[in-house]
């Protein structure tokens, strides 16, 4: 990998520049790229499915760390730039030119191994992927993924913060996340008009019955749906009252100050009564 040209030169040789429509904004610099790779915690014979490659830093690191790379790109012109990278990757590199939004992951990367996930994101479609990974069939082992800051903020959150909501719940629902480096927007190329921070999540060891987290997703839309409300009034086609008590949680709070456990209560309680 280090033979290659500087990724400035390669976008330039290929007169790409960044489209606004893919949420385009490239991390040029290798050194940054290792960063959020040893932050990853990703080591030599691992497995990771990296969506949004673009121009391929973060994918060199990754390579360089040893592991073995899937790369979603669904911008086509960037997909030669990758087929060169993938020819000095010893097998190493394989890129697929999807939308990581429809892909199936389980097939782009078969077998039982544990596969990480890593990612900077585009900023338009960063939640909606989270949400996939966290609920969907495709269990990654770890994601470490950059989003905007106020994003990264908004998984991490705590009971009482303006941050915390239904992405807080469902999040630390099922993993432990953790904001493990941010990024200003200078950083990167164009820069865009919020900073960024890179969020490491590793999935909890005891996860929740899917029927659960599917509930947990019904009552706290409904519960952060009206956050100014009581629980009372706004888990009230749910089952209000009852519901809470079943729940053992008083009514008369908001659901900002409700813990996870809280949550996971309610989406209990409100299966048991259904
Ligand atoms: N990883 C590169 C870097 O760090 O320089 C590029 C990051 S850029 C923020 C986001 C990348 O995701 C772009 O390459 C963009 O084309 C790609 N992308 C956007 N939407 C996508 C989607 N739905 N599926 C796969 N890739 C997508």
């Amino acid at each position: 990998m280090n033979e290659l040209p500087p990724l400035r030169e390669v976008l330039a040789a290929a007169g790409i520049a960044a489209d606004k429509r893919f949420g385009q904004h490239f991390l040029l610099d290798l050194n940054l790229c290792r960063k959020i790779v040893r932050l990853a915690g990703v080591a030599t014979g691992d497995r990771v499915i990296e969506v949004g490659p673009g121009p391929g830093g973060l994918t060199r690191a990754l390579v360089e760390a040893g592991a073995t790379v899937t790369a979603v790109e669904k911008d086509p012109r960037f997909i030669p730039l990758l087929q060169d990278l993938a020819a000095s990757a010893a097998g190493r590199l394989e890129v697929v030119e999807a939308d990581a939004l429809a892909v199936d992951e389980m097939s782009l990367a078969p077998g039982n191994d544990p596969i990480r996930v890593v990612a900077n994101l585009p900023y338009n479609v960063g939640t909606p992927l989270l949400v996939k990974w966290l609920t969907g069939r495709f269990r990654p082992a770890s994601m470490t993924l950059m989003f905007q800051k106020e994003v990264a903020r908004r998984i991490v959150a705590a009971p009482g913060d303006p941050d915390y909501g239904r992405l807080a719940v469902l999040s630390q629902a099922l993993c432990r996340g953790r904001v493990v480096m941010d990024l200003p927007a200078r950083a990167f190329t164009p820069p865009p008009k919020v900073d960024s921070a890179v969020v490491d999540l590793t999935p909890l060891p005891h996860r929740p019955p899917d029927r659960t987290v599917q509930a947990l997703q019904t009552v706290a839309q409904a519960a952060f749906g009206q956050r100014r409300k009581m629980l009372r009034s706004s888990l009230k086609p749910l089952g209000g009252e009852a519901l809470c008590q079943a729940a053992g949680l008083d009514a008369n709070v908001r659901a900002e100050t409700v813990p996870v456990s809280g949550f996971l209560a309610l989406a209990e309680a409100w299966l048991d009564r259904a």
